[in-house]
C-alpha cells in the first residue's frame, strides 16, 4: 500500500530509535522531567475530551513499532512533527515555537500547523485545523472517500496528539479487535 509522509525519504522510526537509545535516564534534569509528565497527563486527558466531543465516530490507536498497518503509520507521522518542527516545514502556535519545555500539543494530519492545548490557541488557530473541502482524501493513502469523508482516528505519542482522518481500509488494515 502506499502510504504518505511528510518525510517519505527520512525513517522516522530508525531515528527515533537511534535518538532514543543515545539518550540516558540520567541526562534529563528532575523540573524538565515533572514538566513532560504534567504535559503527557494533559494530552491524556485531551485525547478522551476529544474523542467524547467530537460527534462522528472515532478510533484511538495504541501506538507501536511492533504492529504494521495503521499504528505503524500513525508513529511515524507522530514522529515527523519535532522533525517538521526543526525543519520549519510545521508551524507551531507562539507557545511551541518557543517552548522553553514540554508542553502537549495538538496536531492534524491535513495541516502543518499545530497548536498547544490552550482554549486560546484553539480558537485562533481552527481554521486552519479543521479539514476542508480537498481533505475528503484519506491521510494514509490518498483515497478520495466518499461523504461522509474519512473516519477520525487519534493517537498520542509523549505530549503530542495527532489526529487524522483515515478510510475504511486504511483503519481496518493492522488492528486486531479493540
Ligand atoms: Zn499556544
Ligand atoms: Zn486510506
Amino acid at each position: 500500500m502506499k502510504e504518505r509522509y511528510l518525510y517519505p525519504h527520512i525513517d522516522a522510526l530508525a531515528l527515533f530509535d537511534a535518538v532514543r537509545q543515545g539518550l540516558g535516564e540520567g541526562s534529563v534534569s528532575p523540573s524538565w522531567r515533572e514538566q513532560s509528565e504534567a504535559a503527557l497527563a494533559e494530552a491524556s486527558s485531551m485525547l478522551g475530551l476529544l474523542a467524547s466531543l467530537s460527534g462522528a465516530p472515532v478510533s484511538i490507536h495504541p501506538i507501536t513499532t511492533q504492529e504494521g498497518g495503521v499504528q505503524r503509520w500513525l508513529l511515524r507521522r507522530l514522529l515527523e512533527v519535532p522533525l517538521g518542527l526543526a525543519m520549519g516545514d510545521i508551524r507551531g502556535c507562539e507557545h511551541v515555537e518557543k517552548g522553553a519545555g514540554p508542553i502537549a500539543v495538538l496536531a492534524v494530519a491535513w495541516s502543518r500547523r499545530i497548536v498547544c492545548l490552550s482554549r486560546e490557541c484553539f480558537e485562533r488557530y481552527l481554521e486552519e485545523l479543521r479539514p476542508h473541502g480537498e481533505e475528503m482524501a484519506c491521510d494514509r493513502c490518498g483515497t478520495h472517500v466518499p461523504p461522509p469523508g474519512p473516519r477520525t482516528a487519534m493517537a498520542q505519542l509523549g505530549h503530542t496528539i495527532l489526529v487524522a482522518g483515515l478510510c475504511q481500509e486504511c483503519l481496518g488494515a493492522g488492528t486486531q479487535a479493540g
